[in-house]
C-alpha cells in the first residue's frame, strides 16, 4: 500500500473530475485553481456529454451525485435539424462525432457547465483552492500564487488550453491557432420565434451550416436546480439557472468576424470588458441573411455573457519525462469543439488516471501506473484532435 498525494493543477472539468475519483479511490490530493470562483468569467454554457463522459462521471462521482449530474440535464428532445443557409435539409454536413438521431442505446446529455462544475465539486470544497495559479514546476517543487505547495507524489497539469506547465515542460507540444473561431452566448428561452423559420428550428435544436461556419443551437429546459440538489443530495447545492437559448457560431476567423475590424481587436486584445458587444455584432451580421430570427436571438442576448474564444488543436502528443508530472484534458490535446469531444475526452482521462492510480495505491509501482495512463491518453487524445479536425473541416464546408 503507497501512500500517494495527487496535486492537480486546474479545478475545471477534467482536473474536478479526477478528484472526485482519487476521492472514492481514498487517494490523497490538492486542486489549485487560479481563478478565485467557479464564475469570476464567462466559463460556456451548454456541453453535450456522450456516453463516453457519462461513464467517467459515473466512475469517478459517488452515485447520488452521478444521479444528481444525469437529472440536471436539459430534458432534450433529440439532436434538432441540419440546415443549409437557406434553411433546407442537409443532414450529410453531420460531423463523425456527433449523434444525429435518438436511437443510440446511451444518449448525449446537454448539460450546463457550471452546474456540472458544482457537481463536481460538491464535497470537496475544502481540497480546492482558488485564487492560487501555479505558476510552473521546478526542483523546489510547485510554484504557486499566494500558497506553499504541500510535497506530493504526483502533480497532474489538467490547467486547460494555456496551461503553464505544458508550456515550462513540453514547449514543443504547444496548440496552434486554427484561424478558427467560435462566438457563443445565451438568449433567453423562447427567443427563437419567427413565422417563418422552420418549425423543427423553432423548436431550438439543431445547426445551420453557413458558408464557412456553422450555428449551433440547443434549447436548454432545466429543470429547478436548488430542489433537485437538496432532493437527491441533502446538503448540496446548486445554483438556480433559468432555461435558456443557447447558441454558438464557429467558423474561419474572417468568416465569422469578417471586415468588422472592432470585432478583429477585440479578438487580439481579447476579453476586455465590454467586449461582447462587438462579438454581438458580428454574430447578428453574419445570421442577419440567413433569416431575421436568428439575428433577432442573438440581439435579445445578454452582451455581457457573449465570449469569443480562439480555436487551438494540439499536435500529435509527445512522450515526456518529467519525473512527478503528468497531464490531462485541454493541456495536453486541445481540440476544435466542432466535434464535441474535448471534455468528454478530459472526463475520460480523469477516469483513467483515476483508475491507474487507485492499482498504485494498491501496490502497482507509479511510474507503471502513469506509463499506462500515458499510453491510454496519447491513443486516446491523438483519435479526439483528429475526429475533433475532420468535424471542423466539415463545419466549414471543407471535404464536401
Ligand atoms: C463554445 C464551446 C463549446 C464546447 N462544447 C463542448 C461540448 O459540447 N462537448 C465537449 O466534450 N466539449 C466541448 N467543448 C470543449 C470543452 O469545453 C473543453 O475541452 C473542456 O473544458 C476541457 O476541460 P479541461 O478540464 O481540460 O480544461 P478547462 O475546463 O479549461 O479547465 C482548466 C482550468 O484550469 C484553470 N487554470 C488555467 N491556468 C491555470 C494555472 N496556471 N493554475 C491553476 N489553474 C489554472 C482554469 O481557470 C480552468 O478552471 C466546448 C468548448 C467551447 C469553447
Amino acid at each position: 500500500m503507497q501512500n500517494l498525494h495527487v496535486s492537480i493543477i486546474g479545478a475545471g472539468l477534467g482536473g474536478l473530475c479526477l478528484a472526485q475519483g482519487l476521492a472514492r479511490a481514498g487517494i490523497d490530493f490538492d486542486v489549485y485553481e487560479r481563478d478565485a470562483r467557479t464564475d469570476s468569467r464567462v466559463q460556456g454554457y451548454r456541453l453535450r456529454i456522450d456516453a463516453t463522459g457519462q461513464a467517467a462521471l459515473a466512475h469517478c462521482l459517488p452515485p447520488a451525485l452521478n444521479a444528481l449530474f444525469q437529472q440536471s440535464c436539459s430534458a432534450c428532445d433529440g439532436p434538432g435539424v441540419l440546415l443549409d443557409a437557406r434553411l433546407q435539409p442537409l443532414p450529410q454536413r453531420a460531423a463523425g462525432s456527433w449523434r444525429v438521431d435518438d436511437t443510440d442505446a446511451v444518449p448525449d446529455r446537454s448539460a450546463h457547465r457550471q452546474t456540472l462544475r458544482e457537481i463536481l465539486l460538491s464535497g470537496l470544497e475544502s481540497r480546492v483552492h482558488f485564487g492560487h495559479g501555479c505558476a510552473g514546476l521546478d526542483a523546489a517543487g510547485l510554484r504557486l500564487d499566494g500558497l506553499p505547495a504541500r510535497p506530493g507524489t504526483l502533480v497532474v497539469a489538467a490547467d486547460g488550453v494555456h496551461s503553464a506547465l505544458r508550456r515550462q515542460h513540453l514547449p514543443q507540444a504547444a496548440p496552434q491557432d486554427t484561424d478558427t473561431v467560435t462566438i457563443f452566448g445565451v438568449a433567453p428561452s423562447g427567443s427563437l420565434a419567427g413565422d417563418t423559420l422552420p418549425a423543427d428550428l423553432r423548436a431550438g435544436a439543431g445547426v445551420v451550416f453557413g458558408p464557412g461556419y456553422a450555428l449551433v443551437l440547443d434549447a436548454m429546459r432545466l429543470p429547478a436546480l436548488p430542489q433537485l440538489a437538496q432532493l437527491l443530495v441533502p446538503g448540496s447545492r446548486l445554483s438556480d439557472i433559468p432555461s435558456y437559448q443557447y447558441w454558438a457560431v464557429i467558423g474561419e476567423r474572417a468568416a465569422v468576424l469578417g471586415e468588422d475590424s472592432a470585432a478583429r481587436e477585440a479578438d487580439t486584445a481579447s476579453r476586455e470588458a465590454g467586449a461582447g458587444r462587438h462579438w454581438q455584432r458580428a454574430a447578428e451580421r453574419l445570421l442577419a441573411p440567413v433569416h431575421p430570427a436568428l439575428a433577432a436571438m442573438v440581439a435579445a442576448s445578454d452582451p455581457a455573457g457573449i465570449a469569443l474564444k480562439t480555436v487551438y488543436s494540439a499536435p500529435a502528443l509527445p512522450r515526456w519525462t518529467q519525473p512527478g508530472l503528468t497531464f490531462l484534458g485541454d493541456a495536453i490535446h486541445a481540440m476544435s469543439p466542432a466535434g464535441g469531444l474535448g471534455a468528454n475526452t478530459a472526463l475520460a482521462d480523469a477516469r483513467s488516471l483515476a483508475t491507474l492510480l487507485a492499482q498504485a495505491q494498491r501496490g502497482l509501482p507509479l511510474g507503471q501506473a502513469l506509463q499506462r495512463y500515458e499510453d491510454d491518453l496519447r491513443q486516446r487524445g491523438n483519435l479526439a484532435v483528429e475526429q475533433s479536425a475532420q468535424a471542423a473541416a466539415r463545419i466549414m464546408g471543407r471535404g464536401c
